[in-house]
């Protein structure tokens, strides 16, 4: 999302979407730039979604905050190299003498017509992405090979995705053939207007509070492209505000929520600590 158009949710109660209710009765989300747009008209379309951006910059909560505008069940898998397509399908199981079908998230989604996000689907064995692949174009269709069935997903029923594209994740990325199926929206952190009304939000920070954490996160960021995996996040920022809320001293829970949860590293841990101690 380009920083420059950022601004913090439209007024509750302005839906900015086709069949988009009040933001007011939704789990909170601040947006970036008009993604809530973007995420209902795919709804309508039935459009599958990809989400990009690096851990904690809103993400989960952005699909939370939709599925409950659109006022679809929202079912969430968060995706790891051991999950496999049965996994997602649904499997067979045995008790008391007898076997029984049981269906997988992304079946019962199917079935209800509720909101799938796969959170981090590159994570996910390469079979897993392939059931995805009739599901997300045109055809709608997930055929579950074990019972014969073929599902025809209904109006209701939509295919979200996400996944960090950091650097760890370039060699594994996605298949052309999966990402090309899905529209693709770019979040990142927000930009300071708007992560200091998280922070004042989630985090219950003063205002004077979330400019500080905000400064520090935005030098920690500077910093830290190129010397760690990952950076201060918004969620990491909210962690500490709490702490600070709570009572903590400033300086240590920076320290306990973004410095130590970042690296392991004692130099890199002085050198962000550095950091800290200039910033707040
Ligand atoms: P991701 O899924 O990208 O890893 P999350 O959605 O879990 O990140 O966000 C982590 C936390 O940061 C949330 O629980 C929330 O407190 C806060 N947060 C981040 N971005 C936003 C936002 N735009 N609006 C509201 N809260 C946010």
């Amino acid at each position: 999302m380009e920083h420059a158009h950022a601004a913090i949710t439209p007024a509750p109660g302005a839906p900015t979407g086709p069949g988009l209710r009040p933001a007011g009765g939704a789990p909170f989300y601040a947006e970036q730039g008009g993604e809530c747009a973007l995420f209902a008209h795919c709804f309508t379309q039935q459009l599958p979604l990809l989400i990009k951006g690096p851990t904690g910059c809103g993400k989960t909560r952005f699909v939370e905050h939709m599925a409950a505008r659109l006022g679809r069940p929202l079912i969430t898998v968060s995706c790891h190299d051991d999950l496999s397509a049965a996994d997602l399908v649904g499997r067979h199981l045995i008790g008391h003498g007898n076997t029984v079908w049981s269906d997988g998230p992304l079946t019962r989604a199917v079935r209800s017509g509720a909101i799938l996000y796969l959170d981090e689907v590159v994570e996910a064995r390469k079979d897993t992405t392939v059931v995805l692949h009739p599901l997300a174009d045109d055809r709608r269709l997930l055929p579950i090979e074990r019972t014969g069935e073929l599902l025809k997903a209904p109006p209701e029923f939509m295919l979200v995705i996400s996944y960090n594209p950091g650097y760890q994740n370039l060699l594994k990325g996605l298949k052309p053939s999966t990402r090309q199926r899905f529209t693709a929206l770019t979040l990142d952190y927000p930009a300071p207007a708007v992560e200091r009304a998280i922070l004042e939000r989630e985090g219950h920070a003063s205002p004077a509070l979330a400019a500080r954490l905000v400064q520090l996160a935005q030098a920690l960021r500077r910093l830290t492209d190129h010397e760690l995996e990952e950076t201060a996040s918004t969620r990491l920022l909210v962690m500490a505000a709490r702490l600070v809320t709570s009572g903590l001293p400033l300086r240590d829970a920076c320290r306990a929520a973004v410095v130590d949860a970042l690296t392991d590293d004692t130099e890199t841990v002085r050198a962000l600590d550095e950091v800290v101690r200039a910033v707040v």
